[in-house]
């Protein structure tokens, strides 16, 4: 078969499976494969050779099994990067671009040298971003997963951060330096144990550990706070993801952690999403 017909029978069978784009995704895990530009693809017309059709192929069953697109390539782009992922992290989601979006619109000059801590570091998306963003900032990321560390580790390769940043395993900001940072991000795992079991047969691909926020979605925020307080230094910025329908318990449990909530910040579906709050 050659390019242009593999395409065709891969976006065939990728309809058939319901998948919401599937001539994009045919195309992207093609051209993905082959290591050539999307853009290059509709003049392609060579065959290929069996073991790239028989590559080709598997990734495409393991998209109509329902596999997350993001796990196949194995990356997902994220505010200005593109995040190395694997079934061990969370993949990063547009909505936590509200946490970069905020944390940079509250920092007085990005040539600060400020330093970062991100809890629950997963895959890196967050921490990464912010310090490609903030030239003379160094960042820590912690997480319980060494599997997750592994790939924040690649991530901070990646964009060239080494010399700014640390991983460090451990749960939450517990065994980190106290008072130390300007600026905390946390994406815990929020989501209810309730909801967890409704979810979308593609978000069961994703480690339940950064999902599952116990009972209503918020232990995992209630466990963190007073490591998370203990890491700021006093007046520090904080900013936290939210699930649906949180926002009023979420900022109750904040307050009464030694903090001050500053701002909430709705997602483009008009749900609160982050809470930016101050250490007091
Ligand atoms: N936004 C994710 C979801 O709803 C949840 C992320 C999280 O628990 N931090 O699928």
């Amino acid at each position: 078969m050659n390019i242009n017909q593999i395409v065709s029978h891969a976006h065939i069978l990728l309809k058939k499976a319901n998948i919401k784009n599937p001539r994009l995704e045919a195309n992207l895990i093609i051209s993905e494969t082959l290591k050539i530009n999307l853009d290059d693809m509709p003049a392609k017309t060579e065959n290929l050779n069996n073991q790239h059709t028989k590559n080709i192929f598997s990734k495409i069953d393991r998209r109509i099994k329902g596999e997350p697109y993001a796990y196949i390539i194995g990356n997902k782009p994220f505010y200005n990067l593109n995040i190395i992922v694997d079934k061990n992290v969370l993949i990063p989601r547009p909505e936590t671009e509200h946490i970069i979006e905020t944390a940079l619109a509250n920092i007085q000059n990005i040539e600060d040298k400020i330093n970062i801590i991100d809890i629950g570091v997963g895959s890196g998306a967050i921490l990464c971003t912010l310090l490609d963003k903030l030239p003379n900032a160094y960042g820590i990321g912690t997480d319980i997963s060494e599997k997750a560390l592994m790939i924040a580790k690649k991530n901070i390769k990646k964009y060239r951060l080494n010399d700014r940043s640390n991983l460090i395993n451990t749960s939450w900001g517990n065994s980190i330096k106290n008072h130390f940072f300007d600026l905390l991000t946390c994406n815990p795992p929020y989501v209810s144990e309730k909801s967890l079991t409704n979810l979308q047969k593609e978000v069961k691909y994703e480690p339940s550990i950064a999902l599952n926020g116990g009972e209503k979605g918020l232990d995992s925020l209630r466990d963190l706070l007073p490591s998370a307080r203990k890491c700021l230094k006093l007046q520090g910025k904080a900013f936290f993801e939210i699930g649906y329908n949180q926002c009023n318990s979420a900022q109750e449990l904040i307050s009464n952690s030694h903090f001050r909530i500053q701002n909430v910040i709705k997602d483009l579906a008009g749900i609160e999403r982050v809470i930016f709050a101050t250490a007091i």
